[in-house]
């Protein structure tokens, strides 16, 4: 379809006048802009805690919703992880008392497993737990004990015991760590070992 110079400012005109009446349809509407009446908070409390499980101390935030665990996160403030937790970190929430309640996954009373038994007893108290430790290193120590070891045809003294080594754990901080293996040798022992190196 041809259109004359004419028909084009007819056309035009008219489409620009009934764009300008929808126009004023449109605005002659109230439009209802409401936001939803959504709740913001939740009761969840985050508390900054240090993990636990090595003297690394990396530091977390426990989210705690009632008197359960439902996040545990590397603490982008701590200087020493800044963000980071390795898989035992991760874990956490499995073993942290809440609210002052015990996980009831977590062992709270020692337990004992006598020598070729399948099942793990519970022992009430420590002090029953370290008497059995002690009876156990003394009875060790006197039955494996070595005053000197011969060797081609010389005598050394060495005062130790072969028949106990020491396993510490990473749990431990710098402090703990010397006075174990101070006791350890003291008491003769020549194999210390540590989790980490395994
Ligand atoms: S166990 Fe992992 S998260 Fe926990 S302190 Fe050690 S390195 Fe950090």
């Amino acid at each position: 379809m041809e259109l004359s110079r004419r028909d084009f400012l007819k056309f035009s005109g008219v489409a620009t006048a009934g764009g300008l009446a929808a126009a004023k349809m449109l605005e002659a509407q109230p439009v209802s802009a409401e936001s939803l009446d959504l709740e913001l908070s939740k009761p969840i409390g985050e508390v900054p805690t240090i993990c636990c499980y090595c003297g690394v101390g990396c530091g977390a935030i426990a989210a705690a919703d009632a008197d359960k665990v439902i996040n545990i996160e590397g603490d982008p403030d701590h200087p020493i992880n800044q963000g980071s937790l390795c898989s035992k970190g991760q874990a956490l929430a499995q073993m942290r008392t809440v609210n002052g309640k015990d996980n009831p996954n977590r062992l709270t009373k020692p337990l004992y497993r006598a020598p070729y038994s399948t099942e793990w007893e519970v022992i009430e108290d420590w002090d029953t737990a370290l008497d059995m430790i002690a009876d156990r290193i003394k009875k060790t120590r006197d039955e494996t004990w070595l005053d000197k070891i011969d060797v081609g045809g010389t005598s050394y003294t060495v005062n130790r015991t072969d028949g106990i080594a020491e396993f510490g754990g990473g749990e431990l901080d710098n402090e703990e760590c010397y006075l174990l293996a101070k006791m350890a040798r003291a008491l003769g022992l020549v194999y210390l070992e540590h989790c980490a190196r395994i």
